[in-house]
């Protein structure tokens, strides 16, 4: 007789596979073939195993392109009246610098206490407590109210056009849902204090992304003297971006945002105060960055061209911006920004391009909104709500779109704040620590199965 294999912890399953997901090293470099995320949706479904074949589990892969894989589970709740719930989780990493990384970077391996590994915090943690919290919930689903939908979705890192893009145009039966919870919540802003604020994320900015083309007077390369370069043309015009930003705008989840961070009253005024913003952000420190880009349309001039013979004087150049909205801030608002702005140069440039994703956001008086507070402070009990919205974009926006209310969520140890998370976003060295993991997984089982 063999013994019945011991039962694994959620907090450990969760463990096992975030390790084998960083393994896989799904990394999406923004080309059709990379991601490979079919490796990961295979871990997944050995994962769930013969829970798939319960009845009345629907479980469907869909491949909008070879390897470019996403996992949907949908497990019926016993009420039909009840408010169905999406978690959605992305299989994709962005690349690594491996020569930056202290640990192989897909190596998945636990030193000190963390997990190592690309996408250990963006967001495979979260995507592997989803699937553990949904293999019990299947397990235990006479407890379920509503319909409980799990998505491991691909292409996450480059807009979604292979996974959630993909998905809500071609098969929006699929992530149909009331609310929904997804990565970016739960950090602890300043966790020396016991009224830390907690972050949870409601919504994200949106991006209307333009091309500056200037038009310059070429000429020979060894006379440059009283020339018009193209080039020097888009160094002023690039120069003037950075040191002149757009007006700050004050929008209520800045107002939560800045009373969670728990500082003085002369700092909190001035932080919400439009003409004294800006001259108090560096005083966030390592916040400053952000606070910056969650008070403003923000214009950041990435890709400048120009030139290609050394010996000419360059006639045109071209700068591409990255400009990112915040909600309630039109295409209109943009290119009137611009327009200003540049006026100077009015008669050397020409701006194309005309694409614009608005900011979204999901209310805050909702049931699970209030759910998730009550969540954190089982943990945290004197932790103030700090509602945040995204500076970038996420798979978000396409549900919110499709009318589902939409949440940053996690649970994070005092080991990783949100400015510690922030700067493992992308970048050398992501881990994350096993007190997180934990706590992550447990909340989220709160949710799912109260
Ligand atoms: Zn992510």
């Amino acid at each position: 007789m063999s013994d019945p294999k011991p039962e694994l912890s959620l907090t450990d399953q969760t463990v096992k596979l975030l390790q084998a997901l960083i393994r896989n090293a799904a990394v999406n470099d923004g080309t059709p073939d990379s991601g490979n995320e079919i490796a990961s949706v295979r871990t997944l479904d050995a994962f769930f195993g013969k829970a798939l074949d319960v009845p009345g589990i629907q479980s469907e892969v869909v491949d909008p392109h070879p390897g470019r894989s996403s996992l949907i589970v949908r497990v019926p709740g016993r009420d039909p009246s009840a408010r169905s719930l999406l978690l959605i989780g992305h299989l994709d990493v962005v690349p690594v610098e491996t020569a930056g990384w202290r640990r192989g970077p897909f190596s998945g391996e636990i030193v000190d206490g963390e997990v190592w590994g690309r996408g250990a915090v963006d967001m495979l943690t979260l995507t592997a407590a989803m699937a553990a919290v949904t293999k019990q919930a299947i397990a235990q689903r006479s407890r379920l109210r509503g319909d409980l939908v799990f998505a491991a979705v691909a292409d996450e890192e480059t807009g979604g056009d292979y996974g959630t893009g993909w998905i809500t145009r071609n098969r929006p039966d699929l992530l149909r849902a009331d609310d929904a919870l997804t990565e970016q919540g739960g950090m602890l802003i300043d966790p020396s204090r016991p009224d830390s604020g907690i972050t949870l994320g409601i919504g994200e900015k949106g991006r209307s992304p333009r091309r500056i083309h200037v038009t310059g007077v070429p000429g020979h390369g060894a006379v440059p003297w009283g020339s018009r370069s193209a080039a020097e043309i888009a160094a002023e015009i690039v120069l003037h971006l950075l040191r002149n930003p757009a007006p700050p705008v004050i929008l209520p989840y800045w107002r939560s945002f800045v009373h969670a961070l728990g500082v003085d009253a002369d700092l909190t005024a001035a932080l919400l105060d439009p003409a004294r913003v800006d001259a108090a952000l560096p005083r966030l420190d390592d916040l400053a960055a952000l606070g910056h880009a969650l008070t403003r349309m923000t214009v950041s001039p990435n890709i400048v061209r120009a030139g290609d013979k050394l010996n000419v004087i360059p006639g045109e150049a071209t700068i591409d911006l990255d400009i990112r909205v915040l909600p309630g801030q039109t295409a209109a608002e943009v290119d009137e920004w611009l327009q200003r702005t540049l006026a100077p140069w009015r008669e050397s440039i020409r701006v194309t391009g005309s694409l614009f994703e608005p900011g979204n956001i999901s209310p805050t008086d909702t049931g699970l909104y209030s759910r998730i507070i009550t969540v954190f402070r089982e943990q945290y009990p004197e932790a103030l709500p700090a509602a945040v919205i995204g500076p970038g974009g996420s798979d978000g926006r396409f549900l919110r779109a499709q009318g589902t209310n939409v949440y940053g969520f996690g649970l994070y140890s005092p080991r990783l704040p949100l400015a510690e998370f922030r700067g493992r976003l992308h970048a050398n060295n992501e881990r994350v620590d096993l007190e997180s993991i934990d706590l992550t997984t447990r909340a989220l089982a709160k949710i799912v199965l109260p």
